[in-house]
């Protein structure tokens, strides 16, 4: 029997990069899986998609009723869903940094308070959070997007605290650069694609980009019980860029 044989998840986020990987990997080893995403669209089966904005806490509540009610209860949250920002203190004004707070932070609580009730239920709960080196690596030109990620590290942190007595795990991710439709939109909108990406994974130890499918090989670790002594972690994917 695999370690995911009868697990039920939730991967927000999912019709797209790390969290489409999530899912589709979860699936393959035999949870039962339902995504969350603004666009579901793209979603097939096996995984059953719901439309919901996470800055929309009806839409959170009614969508994650849905697809708890689909799966039959829920062991699994993946905290995925998120939005970038580029620039420094001066370049984002106050309305760009409450927007993006919201889907980065508050998107995560939202649903995570609609899990909670039924995680209660799991003999096996686990949260895992997508969050970034960003958080704590000081990257320039990444002040806002920083600092939700530094919210989500600490969100992390207190929720495993608050939990760990019910039985609810809470990990994050720290991806480094992923290669997901995210970046790619960022190469593309470079003067010169092609050479931007040669730079970027020149910057990388490895010499190359992270895979989403390696942050969701960590995120199914996390989510699993093959982690289940191990709550209020982070978990670097980024090809040695800690620490550099
Ligand atoms: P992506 O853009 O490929 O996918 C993000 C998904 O989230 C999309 O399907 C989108 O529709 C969904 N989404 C966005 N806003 C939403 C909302 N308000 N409600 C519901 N769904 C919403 O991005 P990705 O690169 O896979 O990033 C996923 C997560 O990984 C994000 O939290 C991001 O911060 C984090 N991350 C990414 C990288 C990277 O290099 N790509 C690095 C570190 C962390």
């Amino acid at each position: 029997m695999s370690d995911f044989e009868g697990l039920r998840a939730l991967v927000t986020g999912g019709a797209s990069g790390i969290g489409r990987a999530t899912a589709e990997l979860l699936a393959e080893r035999g949870a039962q899986v339902a995504v969350l995403d603004l666009d579901p669209s793209s979603v097939e089966k096996p995984l059953c998609g719901h439309r919901a904005d996470v800055t929309d806490d009806a839409s959170v509540r009614e969508a994650v009723a849905a697809a708890v009610t689909g799966l039959g209860g829920l062991d699994v949250l993946v905290n995925n869903a998120g939005i970038g920002a580029q620039g420094t203190v001066e370049d984002n004004p106050d309305d760009e940094w409450h927007r993006v707070y919201d889907v980065n932070v508050l998107g995560m609580v939202r649903t995570t308070r609609a899990c909670l009730p039924h995680l209660r239920a799991s003999a096996h709960a686990a949260i895992v959070n997508t969050c970034s080196i960003a958080a704590t690596a000081g990257l320039p030109q990444r002040a806002l997007y920083s600092a939700t990620k530094g919210a989500v590290y600490s969100l992390t942190l207190a929720m495993a605290a608050d939990h760990v007595r019910e039985g609810i795990r809470v990990n994050c991710v720290n991806p480094g650069t992923v290669d997901t439709p995210w970046v790619g939109r960022l190469l593309d909108a470079a003067p010169d694609p092609a050479a931007e990406r040669a730079a970027l994974q020149a910057r990388q130890p490895t010499g190359r980009l992270v895979s989403a499918a390696e942050v969701a090989g960590a995120i199914a670790y996390l989510a699993s019980p093959l982690s289940g002594a191990t709550t209020g972690t982070a978990l670097a994917v980024d090809g040695g860029m800690q620490g550099l």
